[in-house]
């Protein structure tokens, strides 16, 4: 069943702290003691001056509050919104400057240096390693200099809890409270305790509470919101949401009728928890990275014995009732082309900078969260991108976090853009990470190289996705490409054997499989088309600047059992 949930997004602005705590039976909190010191900063972070946020993903009815309050107070006190603003649009201008110069050198038939120069040896030594910074602004305070925040949970009286027909299960990072009577319940705080462990191990230690208490989180699983309303248990009214929703320390989330889907909304908002819990949603990273990294870690496989995996890709649908993510990301560009045109035509796939906004305060569509999950999924997946994930750990504040996103865009346009759009038309459950990802080429030529060289043969291997050709086209060029070989396409029950027309028994996108297909993808990385025949031969014409990909048609989680190569002599027509 695909996912049909609608997962959106708000920010709501209650008028101070104190009001939202009386919906929480405040008598009952235990209130922290704290230095001098403490104190203050407590006062500054979490006081009045600054207006409380709270986060959700989902909300049953629209926001009420005002709209975007997030960058009003996106900085601390030492970060000047206006200058967190700024610096955002100059270092997206300085990376369309510099995308625009790496363009121009592509186009007038220069040698792509930089782009080789990225993909060094020396660069995937040790891919998990975060790139050293020697920007002082980049660095963070030590982990004895920080902070989390004190635990502000209310001490609920179990006996009454119990009255009201609300059981409590607990482990050492989360305590949960349901009405949900499904014996899997009671298995959820142990598997917080692994979610826990898989953060701290990403993400690193975190700090001591100014109250020294250990991390641990209320969470609230609701099947009967009367029953936690009239228990004191639900937050106040205006805090709304659609499937979960956290603050501070706790979260709420209604029963999902999928046990895979209860789990990774519960994973969800934990990991709120755990990645605000310094800040308190304030001067957080960008939400895409929020959202998407809470969707990532909550993606889990939890296997018949109980070990649980966190961070996962799906292998199939099977399992994973309720997620949808892919299902969603290819519901917005999949269209089936046309039985008699083999025209090319862009795919809506939105480029990076559509997906990675600095700007973007509330998530209102799905596809905001399949965007964002799939992004995370590829700085964690992809060898290249992997120092970029590691890199963004430590950075806790918006401005730092974009600062560091931005400077990692500016020394890799545009091949960012081209890998997140290959492999997001590419992106299926069980995704086959060694041989699927995008392949580029260093060796870049223009049809003016071509018309000088004579024909070049390039060769296509059939177990592998994408492949970059090395042609860059200006618009109005036209190539011709004539295919030939034999290579295998699956093996079971025996080796299919196919040539460069694909094989008419099974279709891939509308196309044969094993045929050779063309994308071109401009080379600014901003689109690409769909799926073009190329077959024995065909010629192809640019209408603006790209770069010309191909493969053997195929879907992403079927190369392995793919052997041979086809063989492509790209020449002028
Ligand atoms: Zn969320």
């Amino acid at each position: 069943m695909l996912n049909s949930e609608i997962l959106s997004f708000s920010v709501h602005q209650p008028t101070n702290r104190s009001s939202g705590h009386d919906a929480f039976a405040s008598e009952d909190k235990i209130v922290p003691t704290m230095t001098v010191n403490q104190f203050r900063f407590a006062t500054v972070v979490i006081g009045g001056i600054l207006v409380l946020l709270f986060v959700g993903c989902g909300t049953k009815n629209q926001p009420t509050a005002g709209p975007d309050v997030l960058p009003d107070v996106a900085a601390a006190a030492d970060e000047a919104p206006s200058a967190n603003i700024s610096d955002q649009s100059s270092s997206a201008n300085a990376a369309a400057s510099n995308f625009n110069s790496s363009q121009n050198s592509v186009n007038s038939g220069g040698d792509n240096t930089n782009a080789a120069a990225d993909e060094s040896p020396s660069s995937h030594t040790d891919p998990r390693q975060p790139s050293p910074s020697n920007s002082p602004e980049l660095q963070q305070p030590s982990l004895t200099a920080r902070r989390r925040l004190p635990d502000d949970r209310p001490d609920n009286n179990a006996a009454r809890l119990l009255a009201a027909g609300i059981k409590r299960y607990e482990s050492e990072r989360l305590i949960l409270l349901t009405d949900v009577s499904d014996e899997e319940v009671s298995k959820l705080p142990a598997l917080a305790d692994r979610l826990f462990e898989k953060l701290t191990e990403h993400f690193g230690d975190l700090p001591q509470a100014f109250d020294g208490s250990g991390f641990q989180v209320t969470g609230h699983l609701i099947s009967d919101e009367a029953r936690f309303r009239s228990a004191g248990l639900m937050p106040q009214k205006g805090f709304t949401f659609k499937h979960g929703r956290h603050l501070n320390y706790q979260f709420w989330i209604f029963d999902s009728e999928f046990d895979y889907y209860r789990r990774h909304l519960l994973f969800h908002e934990f990991i709120h928890c755990f990645m605000t819990c310094e800040s308190g949603m304030q001067n957080i990273p960008s939400l895409w990275y929020i959202e998407g990294m809470a969707e990532y870690f909550g993606t889990h496989r939890l296997h018949t014995n109980g070990r649980i995996e966190f961070g996962i890709l799906p292998e199939q649908f099977d399992g994973y009732e309720g997620w949808g993510r892919i299902s969603e990301l290819r519901r917005t560009f999949e269209r089936r082309p046309a039985a008699n045109s083999t025209a090319a035509q862009q795919l809506a796939i939105p480029t990076l900078n559509e997906v990675m906004p600095d700007t973007v305060n509330n998530f209102q569509q799905d596809s905001q969260y399949a965007t964002s999950w799939a992004l995370c999924w590829m700085l964690n997946s992809h060898p290249k991108y992997m120092q970029l994930s590691a890199a963004l750990t430590p950075m806790k504040t918006r401005r730092k976090f974009v600062r560091a996103v931005a400077g990692f865009r500016d020394s890799d346009q545009p091949r960012f853009n081209v890998d997140w759009l290959l492999t997001i038309e590419s992106l299926l459950e069980n995704f086959d990470l060694e041989r699927s990802f995008a392949v580029h080429s260093d060796s870049v030529f223009s049809s003016v190289d071509l018309a000088a060289s004579g024909p070049q043969p390039i060769s296509l291997r059939a177990d592998r996705g994408w492949q970059d050709t090395g042609l860059r086209l200006v618009a109005g060029d036209s190539v011709k490409l004539v295919c030939t070989g034999r290579y295998s396409v699956d093996d079971q029950p025996t080796a299919w054997i196919s040539e460069p027309q694909g094989v008419s028994i099974r279709y891939v996108r509308g196309l044969p499989l094993g045929q050779v297909v063309a994308t071109l993808v401009r080379t600014d990385g901003s689109s690409l088309t769909n799926r073009i025949p190329v077959g024995r031969e065909a010629i192809l014409t640019a209408s603006e600047n790209v770069a010309v990909w191909l493969q053997v048609n195929d879907t992403s989680d079927s190369r392995s059992n793919n052997l041979g190569t086809a063989d492509i002599l790209i020449s002028v027509p």
